[in-house]
């Protein structure tokens, strides 16, 4: 637990006690703050109480008094409409900040790396810390994946603190924290919280405040234009990263090469083809913005490359669960909006692709490029009528209504398949909420559901699917 004891005495009232709310409470209070708790749920604010967490309504707060708001991610602070207690709070001029706020206030003396981006986070975050880990850094993960920002160990001045951040996350981190900060790249996606399409792309930018070395990828035209702005500025460095083009002066990938140009040299350092975790020209911007994170924090570039070329990769990410008669069977569950289920469809043909949940803006519209990969769509939840009149006339498709049946339809049509190999792939373009908890929740749904098919499934250890 990250010491907090330079907030001791201060009025701080948390707001949101899911796990970074509840762990920044329970910092706070080992920390001596004065702690005032709270969240909308009435069973969290019981389990937190019953824990010795003091909980108190701050609606009834005199906010003059406070000393600062720590806001969980998850609450709207501005859009569509503020939270009530978030407005009082800036009323009165307190300050509002996330929890990553507070760990880089606790821990000024270590290197921070940070990533956003719309898609390609949490692969990029967990491979940049894997390749540290690997080079024997004192590195700690977390922020918006996994572990929250405040249970992460002390490290001190050796230390590295790699950390996700959501858009949410960045509008209510004030300070310069990042010494090297990587925007991946910017798509549509949570419109509403941002008031639209400047507002997200105002938040994304956020990352690079104060940081020394920005890291942006050059394969949209929203981060080309980001990177344009800031090399017109002094004091950061700034490195154009692609999966797709020639990125000068940056770190780039040619026909599935990872090429170092930081030095202008275009020197070759990894083949990507190696790297089974990483398919796709998608994977490969993540590869080359971990590659010149880690680069600029000196790490070798040996290091760099062997680390690439050994993530073992995430869960819900292209992750192969099993091979049935030559049929493999693909759980992308974090594929969360279309852009990101391009991404997969882009990697495979003759798919036999599960779709749908709660459809973002746009619903699919932008993936008419590759309906010729998909030999079939197996359509459900709350988007899966409007996904069937898009995909009209051009794929063919299924009303499958819920995952179960969906899969098992998949599965039967996948192994009649005469083409060539076959792929049953759930990478559903929508977020998974009207039929899950969560992605983790349906894309674990998938695994059981595969691995208990008629035909025997072996399950596949370790890995995306290349
Ligand atoms: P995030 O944490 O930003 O949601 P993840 O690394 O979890 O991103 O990947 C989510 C999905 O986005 C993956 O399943 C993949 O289909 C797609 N994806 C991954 N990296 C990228 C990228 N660089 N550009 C576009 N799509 C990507």
């Amino acid at each position: 637990m990250i010491d907090l004891s330079f907030l001791a005495n201060k009025r701080i009232a948390v707001l949101g006690l899911g796990r970074s709310g509840y762990n920044a409470a329970r910092s706070l209070m080992a920390g001596k703050a004065a702690v005032m708790a709270w969240d909308d749920d009435a069973k969290r604010r019981e389990t937190c109480a019953a824990g010795g967490m003091p909980i108190a309504d701050p609606a009834g707060l005199d906010w003059s008094k406070m000393d600062m708001l720590v806001l969980s991610p998850g609450i709207p602070h501005r859009f569509p409409a503020p939270h009530p207690v978030a407005q009082a709070a800036r009323d009165a001029g307190v300050p509002i900040v996330s929890d990553v706020e507070l760990l880089a206030r606790a821990q000024p003396d270590a290197t921070f790396i940070g990533i956003t981006g719309t898609n390609g986070k949490s692969t990029t975050t967990s491979l940049i810390g894997h390749i540290l880990e690997s080079a024997g850094c004192k590195v700690a993960v977390g922020g918006n994946l996994g572990t929250p920002a405040l249970t992460l160990p002390a490290l001190g001045a050796d230390g590295v603190y790699v950390l996700e951040m959501s858009s949410y996350q960045l509008e209510i981190t004030p300070s310069p924290v990042f010494d090297v900060a990587l925007l991946l790249n910017i798509s549509p996606d949570h419109l509403d919280r941002h008031g639209g399409m400047t507002g997200y792309i105002a938040a994304k930018r956020a990352i690079f405040h104060g940081a020394r070395t920005a890291i942006v990828g050059i394969d949209d035209e929203h981060s080309r234009a980001i990177r344009a702005a800031l090399a017109q500025g002094d004091g950061v460095k700034t490195i154009p990263v692609s999966g797709i083009d020639a990125a000068p002066g940056g770190v780039y990938v040619e026909a599935g090469q990872l090429i170092d140009d930081l030095a202008g040299r275009a020197e070759r350092v990894a083949d990507l083809g190696q790297a089974r975790a990483l398919p796709g020209a998608h994977n490969g911007q993540n590869a080359a913005a971990a590659y010149a994170a880690v680069r600029a924090i000196d790490l070798g570039r040996e290091s760099a490359a062997r680390g690439i070329l050994t993530f073992p990769g995430l869960a819900h990410r292209q992750e192969l669960i099993a091979t049935i008669r030559g049929v493999r069977y693909i759980n992308d569950s974090k594929a969360t909006n279309a852009d990101a289920t391009a991404r997969a469809l882009g990697c495979y043909e003759n798919i036999y692709w599960i779709a749908g949940g709660v459809a973002k803006e746009g619903g699919i519209d932008s993936l008419a490029p590759v309906h010729s990969r998909i030999a079939h769509a197996f359509l459900i939840g709350a988007a899966a009528e409007p996904f069937g009149r898009t995909l009209a006339n051009r794929v063919p498709t299924t009303q499958s209504g819920d995952l179960a049946t969906a899969v098992r339809q998949a599965h039967a049509m996948a192994q009649q398949s005469s083409n060539k190999p076959a792929v049953v792939l759930l990478s559903p373009a929508c977020a998974s909420f009207d039929q899950f908890d969560n992605f983790e929740a349906r894309g674990e749904a998938f695994r059981t559901l595969v691995l208990g098919l008629n035909g025997g499934a072996e399950p596949h250890r370790g890995g995306a699917a290349a």
